[in-house]
């Protein structure tokens, strides 16, 4: 199947999960996760009119999407990948929406850099649900205190939260946990599920779902991250 029916298609689905969850569609974005995918391959889901787009590295993001920025209006680029702090400014320059904000440093190099470049992201803050060590994101038991950092101290403009399950593990229980940690702190965005577990995340609240897979086929996996 092409990249235009495999969009449809998990559109289809969203819309089927947002209604058993009695939610609005339209309340749901498909960040569509184009993480080592070519160009080429980008832009069958652009001409397709997709808009909303997820990358995990810097630098490839850079090789790949200014020219396609220039070719299509309306792109809103999402990094969803570790970010280094010295890499703020090359995000910051190039993408619309940080979703792995995860330590008070980098939250701070962030609001630095967006003051510098004039340009205000949106960001989510990851939270670490299943505290796995190999994983970024913010321990839960520091999260209320690093909304708060970025909320009220930096003045950052937080959309809402961004996890990202164990991979052996119901994924179910930390999206309630997510949803959880943001209602308690007013934060009505969250980022969740993938390209296995979007329709659940969706009966647990989420307003964006990450899905690559199901939308452009597997990666080659020894790029895969
Ligand atoms: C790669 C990636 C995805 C997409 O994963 P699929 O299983 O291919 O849908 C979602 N979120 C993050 C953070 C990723 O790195």
């Amino acid at each position: 199947m092409g990249i235009a029916e495999n969009l449809a298609q998990v559109k289809d689905s969203i819309a089927a999960a947002a209604q058993e969850a009695e939610r609005q569609p339209s309340d749901i974005d498909l960040v569509a996760v184009s993480k080592v995918h070519t160009a080429e391959t980008v832009r069958e889901a652009l001409v397709a009119g997709h808009r909303i787009f997820g990358e995990n590295r810097v630098q490839e993001a850079q090789g790949k999407w200014p020219a396609l920025q220039e070719e299509f209006d309306g792109v809103q680029l999402h990094l969803i990948g570790s970010l280094q702090t010295n890499k703020a400014k090359d995000a910051v320059a190039l993408f619309d929406v940080i979703e792995t904000v995860d330590r008070p440093k980098l939250a701070r190099a962030l609001a630095t850099e967006m003051e510098k470049q004039g340009k205000t992201l949106d960001i989510y803050l990851q939270i670490n649900t299943g505290e796995e060590d190999q994983k970024g994101g913010c321990l839960p038991k520091d999260a209320d205190e690093f909304i708060r950092l970025c909320r009220d101290e930096l003045k950052l403009s937080v959309k809402g939260l961004m996890c990202i399950p164990p991979a052996d593990e119901e994924p179910s229980m930390h999206f309630a946990f997510l949803r959880e940690i943001a209602k308690r702190n007013n934060l009505s965005c969250l980022s969740m599920g993938m390209s296995g577990d979007y329709e659940a995340a969706i009966r647990f609240g989420a307003t964006s779902v990450r899905v690559g897979t199901a939308v452009f086929g597997t990666r080659p996996p020894k790029q895969d991250a």
